[in-house]
């Protein structure tokens, strides 16, 4: 692993914490951590596998046959799942967000989806229903998820020429395929679609430019994300970063941008539009604009484990607890406390940590 060699977190973009939005009500008591962060938002990973090797993400050299992911019988099960989603939603979370490895190659997928809207009914609270996946298998499904009640989709795509992309999912997946899954979910109502690019220098800068036409032509909203050093597999090197403000410069020297406000606080992404109107593309600068100062995002693990930041290296046991026999109060005590001592902000810390001994969590395994 390399050394964490690193940019500087910017005081002027540092970011707040957000106020507790106004629809929630008292009854929601809030959980609010140590830097005045409420918890707004639950990541739920729902599988460690997946069927993508992304050169960032699940690199062949780590994941390949030998690499033991979590059994079966340890996932949460659906049940589990909706229950603990019941607690969190009942203390003032409004957005879950199935991701994975790849949330798809669950099996019945869509049972989850159902479960988990029919919390909408249950509780009297609104709750965004989203999911992040590859594409690779929406064609067939987005139809079904749909009508399961999920509201929201983003697809990771990392290039439009076939030969750019075979090589960064380095499974020899072709794009013609997720683009036929991204038109299904638009057809079934999901537009418009964040599409999420990561782009790391060598591999695919060059395509930001065609990826940023192409979805501006579909009306869906490009992402830009700078490569993180998440897990401790996919060789994290800073050279490796291309940095927002040079993906903006070129963007807006072909197609001039303006910035506009994010849709809400809490949100990971820079929103930009383009000054004649055709649509918006975001940024997602983990690296070089850390945005932990508002961060609400909790993640939960494919086995039950509470995550407090996407490069902690510990998470706290939820499963272990429900398996025990606790009720829900209990349960709910436990998430509280867990959030209540949080501090986490570690892209702010970046700088301080360098060349620290750590070992974060793989992000297939706590979702990203
Ligand atoms: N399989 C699903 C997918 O591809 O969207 C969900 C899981 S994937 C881990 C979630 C997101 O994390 C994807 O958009 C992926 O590109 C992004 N991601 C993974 N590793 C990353 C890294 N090192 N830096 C930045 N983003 C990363």
């Amino acid at each position: 692993m390399n050394a964490r060699v690193v940019p500087i977190v910017d005081e002027r973009a540092r970011r707040r914490p957000p106020a507790i939005p106004a629809d929630l009500d008292a009854a929601a008591a809030v959980a609010v951590d140590r830097l005045q962060r409420p918890l707004l938002d639950l990541r739920i990973s729902v599988t460690d596998r997946c069927n993508f090797r992304c050169v960032y993400c699940m690199p062949k050299e780590y994941f390949d046959d030998a690499h033991e992911y979590v059994p079966h019988g340890e996932l949460l099960s659906f049940e589990e799942i909706t229950r603990l989603a019941r607690i969190f939603v009942r203390r003032g979370v409004r957005k879950i967000r199935l991701t994975g490895g790849e949330p798809l190659l669950r099996r019945d997928l869509v049972a989850l989806v159902r479960m988990l809207a029919g919390l909408r009914v249950e509780l009297q609270r609104p709750l965004d229903l989203a999911l992040t996946t590859n594409g690779s298998l929406l064609e067939r499904r987005a139809a079904a998820l749909a009508e399961a009640g999920l509201q929201r989709i983003t697809v990771s795509l990392d290039a439009l020429d076939d030969d750019v992309f075979r090589r960064m999912n380095d499974v020899d997946f072709p794009v013609a395929r997720v683009l036929a899954g991204i038109d299904a979910a638009a057809a079934a109502g999901f537009g418009p679609l964040k599409i999420n690019m990561v782009v790391k220098r060598g591999y695919n800068e060059h395509q930001v430019l065609p990826m940023a036409r192409y979805f501006r032509e579909r009306g869906h909203v490009l992402r830009c994300i700078e490569f993180m050093d998440v897990g401790s597999s996919n060789g994290w090197r800073l050279d490796d970063v291309v940095p927002s403000e040079r993906i903006l410069a070129s963007i807006d020297a072909a197609m001039p941008i303006e910035a506009i406000p994010a849709a809400e606080a809490g949100a990971v992404a820079q929103r930009w539009r383009y000054r004649d109107g055709s649509g918006e593309i975001g940024t997602i600068s983990s690296v070089t604009r850390a945005f932990c100062g508002d961060c609400t995002r909790a993640r939960l693990s494919t086995e039950g484990s509470l995550y407090l930041c996407l490069f902690a290296e510990r998470g706290h046991d939820l499963r272990a607890l429900l398996r025990a026999g606790a009720d829900d109060r209990q349960l709910d005590a436990a998430i509280a406390a867990v959030w209540g001592a949080r501090a986490d902000r570690y892209s702010e810390l970046r700088s301080e940590q360098t060349g620290a001994q750590r070992e974060p969590v793989e992000m297939s395994y706590i979702g990203g």
